[in-house]
């Protein structure tokens, strides 16, 4: 797919840029857990600054409910990303509004400011084109042009993704051109075997993929929240865990499907029970048809995939020439329960294969498991865009720049 380059924009010398990055970072208490989408943010912003462009960066961070909300604050994004510049990154309290034009008008060449979280707004993200239209005009008056480098967020019809892309003179960042790079070799000439992991939390978000998946992989390995959804579509139960009931149908067809064309769809043996969501909760391994048969009864959890499971996934990844993992295996935030997501982590550090680890939860558990970016062969900054694209859906942030 063709999308314009920064190159399109002629020079950007003392030019106010504005930049759409993906700076959600996973945070607790203020504190970043894992930087890697303000690493990943670096390479356009690093190089429009020796360029001696003024630069405004504009991003979401989580889910704030279309007003301002402290706990969704950029600022310690701000802090990080200076550290990580090594220049200032100065931070403003607002997205438009006096504040951001006043700093935006005293930026001189090289200068950068990030503005407070798109998402405080609720135009940002209605379902309203005029709505999003009339914010993006406010966004666009900050600029000569924009680039577009939230990869996070090209799946997203959004005022600061779409609208505004058409305001202003736009092209595609590095981040964004290189992340289509890899899933155009994931698309096109993926070498077989071809193994996709899907896990995670977002089980209705990703049943969709799972359909196109089944025309072009060889296996596919379901692990996470998704994993119950398919026993029950088997016809066991899986007490209180994660089950979406509405899905169970569509599943069967997916079963089904794979038989059909030959695709192996590899469900976990045993599955790690818990008591409770917690870090402290009671747990016992037990048969993945067996789950109310743990000694938690119909209370019980599913939070992790079992051993016996997380080896057959770690062979079937040894075996594979390209994989692609998206959803961490089970509750990774808790250590009890983060062993499948490492087994599966290491098993892709371990092939030979082409291996890309995409989605913002997955990314930040093989940080957290201890494995750094270089042992995979890519890691991208986004989950839910990646596997739209690899369903062949149309992206409306990429389609705007072409
Ligand atoms: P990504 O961001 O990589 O696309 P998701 O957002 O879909 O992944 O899901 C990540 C979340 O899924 C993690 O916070 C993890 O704790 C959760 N998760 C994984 N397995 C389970 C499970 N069995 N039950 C509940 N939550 C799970
Ligand atoms: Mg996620």
């Amino acid at each position: 797919m063709f999308m314009r380059t920064i190159e399109s924009l002629g020079p950007l010398k003392s030019k106010t840029v504005i930049i759409r990055c993906d700076l959600n970072v996973p945070l607790s208490d203020g504190v970043i857990s894992d930087d890697g989408r303000i690493r990943a943010s670096l390479s356009t912003i690093r190089e429009l600054r020796e360029a001696g462009a003024r630069l405004v960066l504009i991003s979401h961070l989580g889910r704030p409910k279309g007003v301002p909300d402290a706990e969704y604050s950029l600022r310690p994004v701000a802090e990080r990303m200076s550290e990580l510049l090594g220049a200032p990154v100065r931070f403003v309290e607002e997205t438009i509004g006096d504040a951001a034009s006043a700093a935006v008008s005293e930026l001189s060449d090289g200068e950068v400011v990030l503005l407070e979280n798109l998402r405080f707004t609720a135009a940002e993200t209605s379902k309203d084109a005029g709505e999003r239209r009339e914010f993006a005009e406010r966004l666009a008056s900050l600029g000569d042009v924009f680039i577009s480098d939230g990869f996070g967020v090209v799946h997203r019809q959004q005022a600061s993704v779409y609208e505004l892309a058409q305001l202003l003179p736009s092209a595609a960042g590095r981040l964004v051109a290189a992340e289509l790079d890899v899933l155009q070799r994931l698309t096109t000439d993926a070498k077989r075997p071809y193994t996709v992991v899907l896990g995670g939390s977002k089980v209705s978000d990703k049943l969709g993929v799972i359909a196109h998946l089944l025309e072009r992989v060889d296996t596919l390995l379901i692990g996470g929240g998704m994993v119950f959804t398919f026993l029950a579509a088997q016809g066991h139960s899986v007490a209180a865990s994660l089950l979406e009931t509405d899905q169970i149908e569509t599943v069967r067809g997916y079963l089904d499907e794979a038989e059909r064309r030959g695709v192996r769809i590899v469900l976990p043996v045993d599955i790690v029970v818990a008591e409770k969501f917690a870090a402290d909760a009671a747990h016992e391994i037990v048969p993945a048809d067996a789950i109310e048969s743990s000694r938690f009864g119909a209370e019980g959890l599913g939070l992790d995939i079992g051993p016996s499971s997380a080896t057959a996934f770690a062979a079937a990844i040894s075996q594979s020439e390209t994989v692609f993992w998206n959803g961490p295996m089970g509750v990774f935030e808790i250590d009890a329960f983060a062993a499948g997501t490492r087994t599966v982590a290491r098993a892709l550090t371990e092939t030979e294969g082409f291996t890309v680890v995409g989605g913002g939860d997955s990314a930040a558990a093989v940080r957290a498991l201890g494995f750094s970016d270089d042992q995979f062969g890519h890691i991208s900054t986004g989950g839910g865009a990646s596997l739209e694209y690899l369903e062949g859906k149309s992206l409306p942030g990429l389609e705007v720049l072409a």
